[in-house]
This record gives structure tokens, C-alpha cells and sequence, in this order.
């Protein structure tokens, strides 16, 4: 009876300090938090350490084909705007923002103002064995007033693909819906790997090319395509 009474003491006494130490851990923590929600340079909530412990497309290779290039200029806006410029652009802000969101490998087709071949880059995506080929072009049409985004596919393997990403584009974009559809395109023609071309406005259109030329419409345009690429990924 005795010793049966001193071993439960023994134990809520254990119990006791337990309690202690939850306490004492729990209110820590608290004023850690309270600390860090009132600090003005609090970090986002995808911290680059977050990124890396759970990268959302880790092992993926995504290659990104910037439309143009070199001596071949592309489209050319009223305003003087070249095609070749602003998909290199817009590649370039793909590309950040999908390291630093998914951790995915990442493979441009050209680097900076250069002629590169077709068959060149649609080769790109075997070569690295992509998981993705999205190749960035802005379109132009003799109608000054033509406006609006069109995603094409060739294979018809890759409808699911480009739905998603259409979906992505207006669903981040305010712009004219000129649906998806299948382009008889070398760069998606001779791809052996998931591949869209995306038209992602009009370069003949004043206020698209004024527009294309913004930071606010290319990282909003960037956006929406991390978010296709990540839906149709993961
Ligand atoms: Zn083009």
C-alpha cells in the first residue's frame, strides 16, 4: 500500500513538471509569434527555406522558348514595340518566378537577342527530356483593332494541357478570350514533348502593345502561366 502510494505520487509529480515545461514552451512560442507578426519585414509565407524543404515541382525541367530573336524581329508594333523583345522578356519573368516558387529546372532556348533555328529549339525539350515546352510569342493582324490571347497545341496529346493553361491565362489576365486551338507550328510540330504556343496579345493593337510593355501585365501574365505549368504538373 505504501510503496503503491509513493509511485503515484512519483507520477503526478512528473505530471506536474510535464504541465511546467508545456506551459512555459507553449507561451514561448507565442510571444516568437507576436514578435515576428509585428515586425514590419515579416517574410512571405513562401520563404525561400519553405520553397526548398517542399518544392512544388522539384525534378521537373520546364523549357521556355522566348518567340524570335536575332534577325528575325518577330511582329512590330505601331509604337515600335519588337515582337523578339518582349517574349524574352516575358520568358525571363517565367523563369524567376518559377525557380522561386516550384523549384523546377528551367531551360531557355535562347538567352538573350540571337537567331536560333526552329527545329533548333523544338529539339530543346528532347535533348533536356522536358516535362514542358512553352514557347511565348505576341501576334500581330492587319486590323488594328484585334485583340486578346490564343493558346495552340498541335499534338492531341497536349488538349488537357493547353485547356489548363487557357484557363490559367484568363482566369489571371483581364483580356479578349480567343480560345484554344491546334497550330500547325514547327517549335510544337516537331516537339516529342508536352509543347504550347502561347499568343499572349496583340502586338498591332495600340493598347496591347502598350500594355505588353508594362511591369504590372508581364508579371501578371507570368503569374498565370506558373499557375498553368503548376495545375498541369502537380
Ligand atoms: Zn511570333
Amino acid at each position: 500500500m505504501n510503496r503503491k502510494r509513493r509511485k503515484r505520487s512519483h507520477l503526478s509529480g512528473t505530471a506536474v513538471i510535464a504541465l511546467i515545461v508545456f506551459a512555459a514552451a507553449s507561451f514561448i512560442l507565442q510571444a516568437q509569434d507576436r514578435a515576428a507578426s509585428s515586425g514590419e519585414d515579416k517574410p512571405p509565407v513562401e520563404t525561400a527555406a519553405a520553397v526548398k524543404s517542399n518544392p512544388l515541382l522539384a525534378g521537373k525541367t520546364i523549357v521556355l522558348d522566348a518567340g524570335h530573336g536575332g534577325e528575325d524581329a518577330g511582329s512590330i508594333g505601331q509604337k515600335g514595340t519588337f515582337e523578339k523583345e518582349v517574349t524574352l522578356d516575358t520568358v525571363h519573368h517565367i523563369r524567376d518566378e518559377l525557380k522561386e516558387r516550384t523549384g523546377a529546372d528551367v531551360v531557355l532556348t535562347r538567352q538573350e537577342d540571337e537567331f536560333v533555328p526552329l527545329e533548333q529549339r523544338a529539339a530543346m525539350a528532347g535533348e533536356n527530356n522536358a516535362d514542358l515546352f512553352i514557347s511565348i510569342h505576341y501576334d500581330a493582324f492587319e486590323s488594328k483593332d484585334v485583340a486578346g490571347m490564343t493558346t495552340y497545341y498541335y499534338h492531341n496529346s497536349d488538349l488537357t494541357l493547353a485547356e489548363v493553361m487557357h484557363d490559367a491565362l484568363l482566369g489571371g489576365v483581364d483580356v479578349k478570350d480567343r480560345g484554344v486551338k491546334e497550330g500547325n507550328y514547327q517549335v510544337l510540330r516537331e516537339n516529342v514533348k508536352p509543347a504550347l504556343l502561347l499568343e499572349l496579345g496583340y502586338i498591332s493593337n495600340k493598347a496591347e502593345e502598350e500594355r505588353m510593355n508594362s511591369e504590372a501585365f508581364q508579371t501578371a501574365v507570368s503569374h498565370a502561366i506558373v499557375n498553368g505549368i503548376i495545375d498541369y504538373l502537380s
